[in-house]
């Protein structure tokens, strides 16, 4: 940024994750008249969420004088680059650090003309999924909308995809599949998807974001009702016994109560399949008896299936299924009309695939040491 304020930008108010009433309430604040605030926060709603400018000086639609008092009270800063990886295969992953040190990830995964950029909805996770990498680490915290809408923003500069373009996005589609759990930081993401939602905006439809769920099932049929995204849910287990002890969660909200949830999800209909997320554990839950029991499980629900090989990292107390096993899977699950692509594992050379993700911030943290830039985790992405 190179913003001609005097204050230091920490003393300044970030802007970014604001929407248009908050963005009015901060002009109005600022001494700018009532009448016009509305349509002034428009205007500035539109410089930082279509044209992605980081620097007031650019909103030639504002007036000279404007432009100066904003840059002297606010900022729309993006938190630290603490490291950007490349795969070989394409694959882009940002280890992002923000005011307080914390960290977390987000992944961009391309396809040929188009990819999905996949989000970290809080800093470590909760869950303990006994398969997931970022399982290991403590939940350190939510992720504020900011600092959601913050990681498309990286993303997008890191593309120069500003401002918003009409078609041919290289960023096209949003999977809220990274660090976190969404569902246990509802607000925040609502937020966050609202803002990308917008059409004078980000502008991605609410048909290109997935929101993944571990199975809180309470909150699927509100994120349903009030954001109409596509939903996944990471199933990985047909019954509650090996469910509860893979997927803790699952204690709390056993199968039949998230099935119903699924079954109840508005919109979900032939041409918005809900989509069941799959790990592929050697011997754990990938026998045929288990596909044909995911079959029945699911009965009667617009679904397709994501076969996802499961991707290793250290100390993993489990190992893929063969190449064999996944196929018998998919076989068995295809014959009874569902779609059963197996995920093709992208950016595992940087960490980046499902469940690969892990920051290691908190480790530096346990051992007393301050937490510094160091490779961390990545998670994964699927464009449905
Ligand atoms: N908490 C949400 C969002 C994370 S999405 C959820 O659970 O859906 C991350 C996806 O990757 C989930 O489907 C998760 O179960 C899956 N996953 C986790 N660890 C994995 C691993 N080691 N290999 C493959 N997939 C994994």
């Amino acid at each position: 940024m190179n913003e001609t304020s005097t204050s230091p930008a920490h003393e300044r108010t970030n802007l970014i994750g604001m929407d248009r009433a908050e963005l009015a309430c901060q002009l109005v604040a600022m001494g700018e008249p009532e009448k016009g605030a509305k349509l002034r926060a428009k205007q500035l709603w539109h410089w930082i969420y279509h044209h992605g400018v980081a620097d007031f000086s650019e909103m030639t639609t504002l007036n000279g004088p404007l432009r100066e008092t904003l840059a002297e009270r606010f900022t729309l800063a993006r938190p630290d680059v603490a490291r950007e990886q490349r795969s070989e295969d394409g694959t882009r992953k940002w280890l992002l650090r923000f005011e307080d040190g914390q960290e977390a990830e987000s992944v961009f995964i391309p396809e040929e003309d188009r990819g999905a950029l996949c989000l970290s909805s809080q800093v470590g996770c909760t869950l303990t999924c006994k398969f997931c990498h970022t399982g290991t680490q403590r939940l350190v915290r939510n992720l504020g909308a900011r600092e959601i809408v913050s990681q498309f923003l990286v993303a997008r500069d890191s593309y120069d995809e500003w401002p918003t373009p009409q078609d041919g996005r290289m960023i096209s589609n949003i999977v809220m599949m990274g660090m976190g759990e969404p569902l246990f930081n509802y607000d925040n993401v609502a937020k966050a998807i609202q803002i990308a939602m917008d059409p004078e905006g980000f502008s991605i439809s609410r048909r290109r974001i997935t929101l993944s769920t571990a199975g809180v099932a309470p909150m699927i049929e509100r994120c349903g009702a009030e954001l109409g995204v596509n939903l996944a849910i990471s199933l990985h287990a047909v019954e509650d016994d090996l469910r509860d002890e893979i997927m803790p969660i699952n204690r709390k909200y056993p199968l039949a109560q998230l099935l119903e949830a699924c079954r109840r999800y508005p919109r979900a209909s032939n041409a918005r399949r809900i989509t069941f997320e799959y790990v592929m554990l050697k011997g754990v839950n990938d026998s045929p008896a288990d596909a044909k029991a995911l079959v029945q499980l699911i009965a009667g629900i617009p679904a397709k299936i994501n076969l996802i090989p499961f991707n290793a990292w250290p100390g993993a107390p489990y190992e893929c299924s063969s190449p064999e096993a996944i196929d018998q899977f998919a076989a068995i699950v295809n014959k009874a009309g569902y779609s059963a692509p197996v995920r093709a594992p992208r950016g595992r050379d940087i960490l980046a695939a499902c469940g690969q993700l892990r920051s290691e911030s908190v480790k530096a943290r346990r051992s007393g040491q301050p937490s510094k830039p160091r490779p961390a985790p990545a998670p994964q992405a699927a464009i449905s």
